[in-house]
């Protein structure tokens, strides 16, 4: 199955479903995470790609996951055309699993989850809460009730097999508009709990049309059309060369010295090797301003 969104609607609630496996595996393998990393990192992901549904075209999104365990930051961008990148600062610890899953929450600790919105022209909006569990779902739920007031559950799952592999990634954000009635909150509220975790969902061949008919179980549901979801970081080896040129003459200078610059993109861990050659080039650019 390949990843994808959608989004559907029974009056006064609102759903998303994502199925992101091929996405997290890839961020799996850009940056070599062992298991609890990859599952702190493709539960961020998921939940950026839902969160940013909503979006405009032009808009992106930046979820961050500040806390002080062990794992360190957890930094996503995504979009609404489906696109998302992310990294975790450090990916590969290790923790003993706790009642047989994945420890995120201790890999993750106490701190704080930042959603910052880039409109375009406008200066970017930004929240933040405490969180709450470092579970992700819960934390992303949490500062949807404190900083938007929207009342919400995000539940975000990814399956790591002993070789490391991610073989299941997914989620669910399903929201209460103002003025929802009572009993379809109850309703929905009551499918939930029934639920299996996304991740079995998801390797039980469920797409995201199919988890959103079993939150909308028994009530009239609105899907809207899928798009697809990919890992993608728009990096260039002509934006790093400007981020270069921008460190000023005596900087680049000093790094000729060197011999060569390697530069890495934090987002998807491509390496951008500068010989010496490529390096003058960049400081005759400079001086030619
Ligand atoms: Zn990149």
């Amino acid at each position: 199955m390949r990843d994808h969104l959608i989004r559907a609607t029974t009056p006064g609630i609102r759903a998303f479903a994502a199925v992101t496996t091929e996405l997290v595996e890839e961020a799996r393998r850009r940056h070599d995470c062992y298991p609890v990393a990859s599952a702190a990192l493709g539960r961020t992901m998921t939940a950026a790609l839902m969160l940013a549904a909503n979006l405009k075209t032009e808009e992106t999104l930046t979820l961050r996951i500040e806390g002080d365990g062990p794992l360190g930051t957890v930094v996503t961008d995504a979009n609404s055309r489906g696109a998302v990148r992310g990294y975790v600062k450090n990916p590969q610890i290790h923790l003993p699993l706790r009642e047989g899953k994945l420890d995120v929450g201790k890999a993750v600790g106490s701190g704080t989850i930042t959603l910052t919105r880039f409109t375009g022209l406008k200066q970017p909006f930004s929240g933040s809460a405490p969180l709450l569990t470092g579970e992700i779902g819960e934390d992303v739920a949490n500062y949807l009730l404190l900083s938007e007031q929207t009342p919400s559950t995000v539940a975000v799952g990814v399956l790591v097999q002993p070789d490391l592999t991610v073989t299941a990634a997914g989620g669910l954000l399903v929201q209460a508009m103002p003025g929802a009635d009572d009993k379809t909150v109850a309703a929905v509220e009551e499918n939930l709990a029934r639920l299996p975790a996304v991740s079995q969902l998801v390797t039980e061949g469920y797409d995201g049309a199919a988890m959103l008919e079993k939150v909308f179980a028994g009530l009239p549901v609105n899907l809207y059309d899928s798009y697809p979801l990919a890992f993608n970081c728009p990096c260039s080896k002509e934006k790093v060369e400007n981020v270069l040129i921008s460190l000023g003459k005596s900087e680049l200078e000093d790094i000729i010295l060197d011999g060569q610059a390697e530069l890495i993109c934090h987002f998807c861990n491509q390496k951008y090797i500068f010989e010496r050659a490529e390096l003058e080039d960049l400081l005759k650019r400079l001086d030619n301003k």
